[in-house]
């Protein structure tokens, strides 16, 4: 690698892209191809409630997730609350603090009480071992995640929920198309939900899916999904709407092509970033074994001591190069000030969570990302942590 480093824009360098580099891009199909599929819309006037798009995504949609049943919906936080709700639960749900708020509002939107859980410091998932400690004769059910598409200890999870009678929902938001132990992430728990918005890696501009293994949950989540509407004459529990539309679902089937081509193309991304980022003071999720991943996410965490400086400063310094980086998961869903009076939600009771929340950074990552730019973003790291190794310490806080 060339020695003549590139002088980082915060130190009064030119910043290195001249356009922002953005953490996500959504691929889409050419528009004409859209289009074509679409005209059949324009022919018929059938824009939602079952349409034939809705009902040929929600196929593939099922063959693709290895799952027994699919039932597409409006978007993934509506996805939770009528997975939640086909479940009729009471009580409490435990959860991590480490994932996008909707995984805590849908909880708390359905009458529930979130619990919050530590997570695993390396694999940034809740553990079965961890869950058990918090179970309680209020714990109605489990909402794990697996974050940035790492799949949890389904098999653990699977025996805590017979041993204390425990349902399990996945939010499986990050985890489209990921296989464990040779079966689609889909078929594990109870329930798991997708989201299918922009900023996911398969993704129907707005949308998500609920899936399950048995296909005999179909039928409630579907009335839910449609206000409780069993037929013409029978509404039957407080069902909400949650349908797709047939445009959506279309879109669904254009990026569907795609998809593997984009986990592909990601995952030679992901190789690159790794190869050149395996250095001090920066480590990576722990993926489970037996695992084919998505490459939804690409995260590294920053040591502040070996890296020289902190996640946050390394944010920043990263901004001025006109790349933009995500603090994902920061801050954590139990600081939200909704949350932060339950006991569950006390710091001392999830340092791991708060550990990794202050370290792990989020570096752009899609499948029409150049391999260049790739070269670009990592290299624009390496100056920084040489930058910061070249300062007196607290020069370093100053200046970035
Ligand atoms: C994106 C996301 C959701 C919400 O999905 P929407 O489709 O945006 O409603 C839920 N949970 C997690 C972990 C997410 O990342």
């Amino acid at each position: 690698m060339s020695m003549m480093r590139h002088k980082p824009a915060v130190l009064g360098g030119t910043p290195r892209f001249a356009e922002p580099v953005y953490v996500t891009r959504p691929r889409l199909p050419e528009h004409r191809v859209y289009s074509e599929l679409t005209a059949r819309i324009f022919e018929t006037s059938w824009l939602t409630n079952d349409g034939e798009f809705v009902r040929r995504l929600e196929d593939r949609l099922r063959v693709r997730l290895g799952a027994g049943f699919c039932a597409s919906v409006c978007n993934g936080t509506v996805g939770l609350l009528i997975a939640l709700r086909s479940l009729d639960l009471r009580g409490d749900v435990i959860t991590t603090p480490f994932t996008f708020p909707a995984t805590t509002h849908a909880i708390e939107y359905s009458g529930l009480t979130p619990v919050f859980c530590d997570i695993d410091p390396y694999t940034y998932n809740i553990s079965p071992e961890q869950v058990a400690e918090v179970v309680t004769a209020s714990t109605a059910a489990v909402l794990p995640v697996h974050v940035f598409g790492n799949p949890c200890d389904v098999m653990g999870f699977e025996r805590l929920a017979n041993e204390h009678d425990l349902k399990i929902v996945y939010d499986a938001a990050h985890a489209f198309g990921v296989s464990h132990r040779r079966r689609g992430i889909g078929s594990w728990g109870d329930l798991s939900i997708f989201s299918f918005h922009a900023t996911k890696i398969f993704h129907t501009a707005e949308g998500g899916a609920i899936v399950g293994a048995d296909p005999s949950r179909f039928a409630s989540v579907a009335s839910l999904r449609n206000f409780g509407i069993v037929n013409e004459e029978v509404v039957r529990g407080i069902g909400i709407n949650g349908k797709l539309s047939e445009f959506h679902a279309a879109l669904g089937l254009t990026v569907l092509e795609m998809f593997d081509d984009e986990v592909s193309n990601r995952a030679q991304r992901v190789a690159l970033y790794r190869k050149r980022l395996s250095v001090e003071g920066i480590s990576m999720q722990r993926v489970e074994p037996d695992t084919v991943p998505n490459h939804a996410y690409f995260t590294i965490e920053i040591d502040t001591d070996s890296f020289g400086m902190s996640r946050d400063q390394l944010h920043r310094a990263m901004r001025a190069e006109n790349i933009i980086t995500r603090k994902y998961f920061y801050p954590l869903c139990s600081d939200n000030l909704a949350y932060r009076s339950l006991p569950s939600a006390q710091v001392d009771r999830l340092p791991n969570a708060h550990r990794v929340a202050s370290r792990v950074l989020c570096l752009p990552l899609y499948g029409e990302l150049s391999l260049d730019t790739i070269e670009g973003i990592a290299e624009c790291v390496l100056s920084l942590k040489h930058a910061a190794a070249s300062l007196p310490s607290n020069d370093v806080a100053a200046s970035l």
